[in-house]
């Protein structure tokens, strides 16, 4: 099998001190590079997405206007600012490929994104004879979730490390990682 590593969202807006801080979220970009330090030659190529906003529309809340935390946010991941940049203490390879989304829109799966290329990610994974993917990363129960359902949908096997995610809410991981396992994903720790 040729395997991906998937790295969703590790960006200085999802950690702690960032717009829209998930808690756990530095801790979590630590245990990533960790992971990659021990275990990157064991996968066929990184990929890494990232939330980079130009013009979301409703995806960002109105001046003056609350949250909802479902359909609207407070500003994030604006295209090219500090926040929308890598949480300093995630380190990836030099030739990890790097999938944006969310330029107009919100998105909260990877896969729709584009690479600098203008390649989705599943052009990219099919161009590598990619067929099984783990994926890690931030918030687990948003776009870490919507990615892992759409790469196991699109018939990768599809693994998903619960350890290095960080979610928005600890209390509703256990119900997303069970819609995971419906889906037919691995979780594994
Ligand atoms: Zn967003």
């Amino acid at each position: 099998m040729a395997r991906a590593l998937i790295v969703v969202d590790v960006q200085r807006d999802f950690c702690e001190g960032g717009s829209l801080a998930v808690n756990g979220g530095a801790a979590t970009a630590t245990r990533i590079t960790a992971h990659l330090e021990h275990h990157a030659r064991h996968y066929e190529m990184i990929v890494a997405t990232r939330d980079w906003h130009v013009e979301p529309g409703r995806h960002f809340v109105a001046d003056g206007e609350s949250p909802d935390f479902a359909e609207t946010w407070p500003a994030h991941c604006v295209a090219g600012s500090e926040g929308a940049g890598w949480h300093p203490y995630l380190r990836l390879p030099a030739d990890t490929v790097v999938v944006s989304k969310g330029e107009r829109a919100a998105a909260f799966s990877g896969f729709e994104g584009r690479t600098g290329d203008h390649l989705t990610l599943a052009e990219v994974l099919r161009g590598r004879e990619i067929d099984a993917v783990d994926i890690v990363g931030i918030a687990t129960s948003y776009c870490v979730r919507a990615t892992a359902l759409d790469a196991a949908a699109s018939g990768l096997s599809t693994r998903m490390l619960a350890g290095l995610t960080a979610d928005v809410d600890p209390q509703v991981t256990p119900r997303t990682l069970e819609e995971l396992a419906g889906a037919g994903i691995e979780v594994s720790d």
